[in-house]
């Protein structure tokens, strides 16, 4: 089988760690496997480096952090090749722009263009295993970008599909995808299977043990995609097509704290406004999440959003740009918010659903802020010191527990 195997942050803390690691691709390459490795930074070694640069300049400009951010992985790549040849295997470390990854030039959140499979399918060809650096790429103008935190998960999906790879296997520091993230629930399930569409719907809300677009990628170019444990040996969870229709089901719950709350007190209600509020924010590529206008007296609204921690600087920038044109009164950004969300099968086509959704937040007095619902989830904005508490209710109530 021709496989990428992405290692992440964890799995790679150490130099032990990473000769565990290139002793078990050594040892699949032996038994007939072609493999590509993608590797993250080590350990923290991506909060360490931002905070580096903030320390020099709080308001350092995204090329800069790219180029800062990129370089934790430049050192993992290096030290599984020269562990991998530790262990007789011929490997060369390459980092995304040697890969022939491409990305836009949208800095510290670039948007994959295409992976020239060339130059490592010929190094495949050669018996050689190339280890390339997760989370990077090249822009147009030839400077470094980087996919956003979590990234490196799409890189190696992007590498599967790039080189027609059997199956890209995400290793990290869990054996698989749960019903609940382990560090809010005790005993969350394992999840043998899932859909892609479950996976994307945990992903963008909080579960990162898969960056969001490393399921969409596998998903529109149907990768077929595996998230294992990287020092034991475990099924693992497959993510896949989804299956029959199915009964309303809950499967599993996430739980965000990195997002920020804005709002946009009393704007005009006419026409035009939110495109225009909008528009800016787009133009920024922010991702948005909820959007919730309410209504006033005295033909005004307030519009409030969510945005992630991350992407707050931005839409703050975008909704200053535009304040006086949409004749706001105030901005408004709330960080003391935190969001819980169930995720599942057909969930908004089940009352039942809801409400006891609602109902588990309500019996340990939770007050709900905002609300968003698709097809298959149900998010709720609740105060931040209230999300450990919400997680173990929620998960009881719908039975996320072993
Ligand atoms: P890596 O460094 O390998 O990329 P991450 O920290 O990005 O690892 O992702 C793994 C983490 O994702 C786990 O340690 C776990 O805390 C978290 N996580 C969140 N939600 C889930 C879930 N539903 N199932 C499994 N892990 C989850
Ligand atoms: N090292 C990067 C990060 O910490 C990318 C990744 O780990 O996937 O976000
Ligand atoms: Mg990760």
């Amino acid at each position: 089988m021709l496989v990428v195997q992405k290692y992440g942050g964890t799995s790679v803390e150490t130099p032990e760690k990473i000769l565990k690691i290139a002793e078990k691709v050594a040892h699949d390459y032996e038994n007939g496997n072609k493999i590509v490795v993608v590797v993250s930074a080590m350990g923290k070694t991506t909060n360490y480096l931002i905070n580096l640069l903030y320390q020099v300049n709080p308001d350092a400009n995204s090329r800069e952090y790219d180029m800062i951010a990129s370089t934790g992985e430049q050192v993992s790549i290096a030290l599984m090749a020269a562990a991998l040849s530790r262990f007789g295997k011929k490997s060369v470390s390459l980092t995304g722009f040697q890969a022939g990854i491409d990305t836009d030039s949208t800095y510290s959140r670039a948007t994959l263009k295409r992976v020239y499979r060339g130059k490592l399918v010929s190094l495949i060809d050669d018996g050689i295993i190339p280890v390339v650096a997760g989370f990077q790429g090249i822009s147009p103008s030839g400077d470094i970008t980087t996919l956003g935190r979590g990234g490196s998960d799409t890189t190696a999906v992007a590498v599967a599909y790039g080189i027609g790879a059997d199956l890209c296997e995400i290793y990290t520091d869990v054996d698989g995808v749960y019903s609940a993230d382990p560090r809010y629930v005790d005993k969350p399930k394992k999840i043998d299977r899932i859909s892609y569409d479950e996976m994307i719907e945990m992903a963008a809300h909080g579960a990162k043990v898969l960056h969001l677009r490393s399921v969409e990628l596998a998903r529109r170019y149907h990768v077929k995609l595996v998230v294992k444990h990287a020092h034991m040996n475990s099924q693992g969870t497959i993510i896949e097509e989804a299956g029959q229709l199915e009964e309303p089901l809950v499967r599993a719950l996430t739980v965000d704290e990195s997002i920020v709350k804005i709002v946009i007190k009393d704007v005009p209600d006419v026409p035009g406004i939110a495109a225009k509020t909008f528009k800016q924010l787009s133009d920024r590529r922010v991702s948005l999440d909820m959007i919730v206008q309410s209504m006033h007296r005295d033909g005004k609204n307030d519009i409030a959003f969510t945005v992630s921690k991350e992407e707050f600087k931005d839409a703050l920038d975008a909704i200053d740009h535009v304040k006086t044109e949409i004749n706001a009164s105030d901005i408004h950004s709330d960080d003391t918010v935190a969001k819980i969300s169930i995720v599942g099968v057909n969930i908004i086509g089940s009352a039942e659903i809801v409400y006891n959704m609602f109902d588990a937040l309500s019996s340990i007095g939770v007050n709900i802020d905002m609300i968003s619902t698709s097809n298959s989830r149900i998010s709720c904005i609740i105060k931040r010191e209230k999300i450990r508490e919400a997680a173990k209710a929620v998960a009881e109530r719908f039975g996320l527990e072993e």
